[in-house]
């Protein structure tokens, strides 16, 4: 019989199997496959009438809201279609502001006049539906304006059928909006954004010379996750509460050995991947590469770039499959940003571009002097608005497990920079000098390089790994991005910092222009002066490195360490003017937005205090009082037998004994600091609870409940490292990172 339940999870995984799915090893093809449970566009050609067909298409390439005209016949074709694949009930699909995806379903049920069931799916019911707002966040929009919320389908983002255990769903990928049209989700901002940049980019381009229907942000999310076995996170209360480790002490082996980052992946984890992505093929979401990272039980998925609202629904559905194929493989999926102490945290990295109509990547170099422009002011722009709203690219990616991600040495800092690589660094460089600023000097960009730059860079700026937001080539990625996130926020901020900058560039061209100043050189002048001026945000070097710190706050950079403070850029100086002006959310809206991220990362804290609180009570000093008995019994028996009595209150007459005396006198010195050290976080909280005032409250949980906890830590993994083996009932860190 094992001793603790700890030793019998141990038992239980070391006789786990790896799942094999009936039939997933028969051939299978992805192109055949790909997209089956999505209503794409064979299924609507099939089902519609063409005209209606058509009509459904604009909608969809272009965003628009469906055609009242052709909801029903649109509807009734989705049902069609869902009920064949085996469909029973619909649900809005919807991205509220607690992180993850909701969703209530409804039956397709409904009765004809007689009163005999049928199957009914309206045009009304696909296109809005209403729930009960009122249980979801809303940084008090609903007192100020109504309880009312409605979700709305979202039509350039394809309908899906959900798998469940015993049924099939079709889910209708939507936005949250309150009564009023307030955004009461994150995919609102995010749509509209991308409406922002859209008019900014066309702008610019034409303006350049060339004719543009339409330009969309393009999106690549890589996730990174966590798997350990379920038996040891459900003896993990921490985990199950706060979705990181309260405590636990290093393991002897590390990352330190760095034997994980690509290495082979173990069958039981590999049959895990591979369900999950059949299951995501089916989805029709593009998910592609499949590693090892660097951390011990730290995994990556990546898909295939896509429109960025396609892609930040699909990143929802990576992680919402990535969680419900775990438990079929008796595995806990973990994408908190820092689940383990000491062992690099979790992030994910957003590879983002600007594409026009034509699939031309924006901030792809290109190889005639006209492209090279366009590249050029792309690039700047870009450049621009990180430069100007660092502060809220910051607040855009503050959670409290991304705390405990930036600044370590794993992770890009919490100060915003850009990485653009020794190449294009030494272009922008001749360019300030006054290189192709001549009329027609633009011809001389291929000279400098330009030309050439994709396959030279992008083995180069891969190197750059400790940049937030580094240049790879074609693309910006943005690496600052909690692990854990829902992508349409950061990435709305970024969509409209980049569209206020081209606004800007745009305006400043045209005055030249109105002097006679070619368009051309009008660009490459005004390029200059966003190469100037973005000069403080361009870093090459090592962002761990120390000096960084203190050459960021040189150059004017903020350094926003904890969430508290970076969400309040949110509603500092211009910044809800700046969404306002955008589009994206009115100043309302940002303000309620600011609230619901700081109760959110107040509450993140309260329920780890609560955790660690009741996980010291209950399990540490439980563990350690045992084995303080077991020592002080021992002792006493000893002593007995070696005839040298009174050792525990006096010195010991018996000097052999005396190291077990200092063992059991470290062991009640410890029980006492944990009691000490309980009694300080507590007083720490109450405290905090106490304030009313919001930001002056979660700066509380942050400067003083947050290392109040890490001290209470501190001395329980000092314990774990003493404590009797047998004894201690919570999973170590070396048994839930290693054994699988
Ligand atoms: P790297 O090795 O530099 O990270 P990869 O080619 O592996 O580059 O791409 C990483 C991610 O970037 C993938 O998800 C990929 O689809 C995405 N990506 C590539 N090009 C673009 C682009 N133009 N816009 C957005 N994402 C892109
Ligand atoms: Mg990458």
């Amino acid at each position: 019989m094992p001793a603790n339940s700890r030793a019998q999870a141990i038992q239980e995984i070391r006789a786990r199997e790896v799942r094999i799915v009936p039939g997933m090893s028969s051939p299978y093809r992805v192109a055949e496959r790909y997209g089956e449970n999505t209503f794409g566009l064979d299924a609507m050609r099939d089902k519609l009438p063409s005209s209606a067909f058509k009509k459904l298409q604009r909608t969809v390439k272009r965003g628009e809201k469906l055609d009242r005209a052709i909801a029903d016949a649109v509807a009734h074709a989705m049902k069609e279609w869902a009920l064949e694949k085996g469909a029973t009930h619909f649900c809005h699909w919807f991205q509220p502001q607690t992180g993850l995806t909701a969703e209530k379903h409804d039956a397709f049920l409904s009765f004809d006049d007689q009163g005999k069931a049928i199957e009914r799916f309206s045009g009304g019911q696909l296109i809005q539906s209403e729930p009960d707002a009122s249980s979801f966040p809303s940084g008090g929009m609903r007192s100020t304006f109504e309880a009312r919320g409605y979700t709305a389908w979202d039509a350039s983002s394809p309908v899906f059928i959900m798998e469940g255990p015993n049924g099939k769903t079709l889910c209708i990928p939507s936005v949250f909006i309150s009564y009023h049209g307030h955004a009461l989700d994150l995919k609102t901002p995010l749509l509209r954004s991308m409406e922002t940049l859209n008019k900014s980019a066309c702008r610019m381009i034409e303006l350049l010379g060339r004719s543009c229907e339409r330009v969309v942000p393009t999106l690549g999310a890589e996730q990174e996750y966590f798997l350990i076995d379920q038996a040891f996170y459900t003896l993990r209360p921490d985990l199950i509460a706060a979705g990181r480790t309260l405590l636990g002490a290093k393991p002897a082996k590390g990352q330190q050995l760095e034997d994980h980052y690509f290495g082979s992946i173990k069958a039981r984890i590999l049959a895990y991947m591979q369900e999950c992505e059949r299951e995501l093929f089916k989805l029709g979401v593009p998910v592609k590469t499949r590693h090892n990272e660097v951390a011990p039980a730290q995994y990556e998925t990546a898909p295939i770039f896509e429109e960025a609202n396609i892609a930040a629904d699909h990143n929802q559905l990576v992680m919402e499959t990535l969680r419900s194929v775990a438990r079929r493989h008796h595995l806990a999926l973990l994408l908190h940003e820092k689940p383990f102490a000491g062992v690099n945290g979790s992030g994910k990295h957003n590879n983002w571009s600007m594409s026009d109509d034509q699939g031309t990547n924006l901030l792809d170099p290109g190889k005639t002097p006209s492209q090279n422009l366009q590249f050029l002011v792309f690039l700047l722009a870009t450049l621009k608005g990180v430069h100007r709203r660092a502060g809220l690219l910051r607040a855009a990616i503050a959670v409290s497990g991304n705390d405990h991600r930036l600044g370590a040495n794993e992770a890009p800092p919490a100060i915003i920079s850009a990485f653009l690589g020794e190449q294009l660094t030494g272009i922008l460089n001749a360019i300030e000098k006054g290189k192709g600023l001549e009329e027609g000097g633009e011809e001389r960009l291929i000279e400098l390089g330009l030309g050439k730059l994709p396959e030279v860079s992008r083995d180069y700026t891969d190197r750059n790994r400790t940049s937030p937001f580094a240049f790879t080539g074609n693309k910006f990625e943005f690496r600052a991005v909690p692990s854990s996130a829902v992508i349409s926020w950061p990435v709305s901020v970024l969509n409209s910092a980049v569209a206020e900058a081209l606004d800007e560039m745009h305006a400043a061209i045209q005055k030249r222009v109105a002097k006679k100043v070619s368009v051309t050189k009008a660009a490459m002048e005004v390029v200059r002066e966003a190469i100037l001026e973005t000069k403080p945000v361009r870093f090459e070097g090592n962002n761990y490195d120390p000096a960084w710190v203190k050459e960021a706050a040189k150059r004017g950079l903020p350094n926003l360490r904890k969430a508290p403070e970076a969400l309040a850029e949110l509603v500092k100086d211009d910044a809800p003017k700046f969404f306002a002006k955008a589009g994206v959310m009115t100043e309302g809206e940002v303000e309620a937005r600011y609230h619901v991220n700081l109760e959110r990362y107040i509450k993140d804290i309260q329920i780890e205090a609560d955790a660690l609180h009741n996980l010291v009570r209950t399990s540490v000093l439980p563990a350690a009082t045992s084995h303080q008995r077991t020592l002080s019994k021992s002792i006493t028996e000893a002593q007995a037998a070696l005839g040298a009595p009174k050792a525990i209150n006096g010195p010991t007459q018996n000097k052999t004994l005396q190291p077990q005396v200092d063992d059991l006198k470290a062991c009640a010195e410890a029980i006492g600091d944990l009691h000490a050290k309980l009694a300080a976080l507590g007083k720490a909280q109450e405290a905090a609870e106490g304030i009313g005032d919001l930001p002056k409250q979660a700066r509380a949980y942050a400067d003083e409940v947050l290392p109040a906890m890490g001290e209470l830590r501190s001395v329980c993994d000092r314990l774990e490292e003493t404590v009797d083996d047998a004894l201690w009932p919570l999973p170590k860190y070396r048994e839930m990172l290693f054994l699988i």
